[in-house]
């Protein structure tokens, strides 16, 4: 049995006052279960305020992306270790806004992996297809090679512990969401590819599903067999909406 994981992905939204407001209704309600984890990945900057605030509470704290590299001239990058310092315990790797924006490749997502695992912060790989990906008929063929570049470097003991991300490009902050059974079809195919590498690790790994996730697709896509939970974007900057989202993967 896998526990259930529901992430908040704020993206470059907040500010110290609206990040306060956020975090309390979160935890004016979080009545803590022991079924499902809970994390928000706040913009970096907002990592130490968001930290103070979750201190001692079950929600957990994850950043939105983070460098291969341990230190250096990477002007404007920050390293997981700086992270970890932080109380950072998951990190978002290889998100399509980060692929299409700052050019992230399968192998650099595959460095910062093994980055993440060196630092002690699990790593939530985000994968998934275009709209003409899938049009075309290539989502698997497509998913498969993004999560393969991350297996072919993975451990057995990292691998387990791993996270992983089905979103579909064409259903992220569209409104459009993949329907549980279009979901359903790529979680399957990716547990089994990962059992390929490693049986015992594809049982563990949780697979989470983002795109436009809300209060009313969560119940839906979380019945399906393979999914384990969601990667949420823009339900989580309310409260009600994130707390019920989580409510329906407890
Ligand atoms: C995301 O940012 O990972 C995401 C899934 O966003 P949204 O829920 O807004 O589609």
């Amino acid at each position: 049995m896998r526990k259930s994981i529901v992430a908040g992905n704020w993206k470059m939204n907040g500010n110290l006052a609206a990040n306060a407001e956020l975090v309390t209704g979160l935890l004016s309600t979080q009545s803590g279960n022991d079924n499902i984890d809970v994390l928000v990945c706040p913009p970096a900057v907002y990592i130490p305020q968001v930290a103070a605030l979750l201190q001692g509470t079950r929600v957990a704290l994850g950043a939105q992306n983070a460098s291969a590299f341990e230190k250096g001239a990477y002007t404007g990058d920050i390293s997981l270790s700086m992270l970890a310092e932080f109380d950072v315990q998951y990190v978002i790797l290889g998100h399509s806004e980060c692929r299409a924006l700052f050019g992230e490749d399968d192998s650099q997502v595959a460095s910062k992996f093994l980055a993440a695992v060196a630092a002690g912060v699990t790593p939530i790989v985000c994968i998934g297809e275009t709209l003409e990906e899938r049009q075309a008929g290539q989502t698997l063929d497509v998913v498969a090679r993004q999560l393969r570049a991350v297996l072919d470097v993975a451990d057995t003991v990292a691998l387990a512990g791993t996270v992983i991300a089905y979103e579909p490009v064409w259903a992220i902050g569209t409104g459009l969401t993949a329907t549980p059974e279009q979901a359903q079809e790529v979680h399957q195919a990716l547990r089994a590819l990962i059992a390929e590498y490693d049986a015992a690790a594809a049982l563990k790994v949780r697979i989470l599903y983002g795109g436009s996730v809300t209060a009313d697709s969560a119940a839906q896509l979380f019945a399906q067999p393979d999914i384990d939970g969601g990667l949420v974007g823009g339900a989580s900057l309310k409260a009600k909406d994130f707390l019920a989202i989580c409510s329906a993967a407890a």
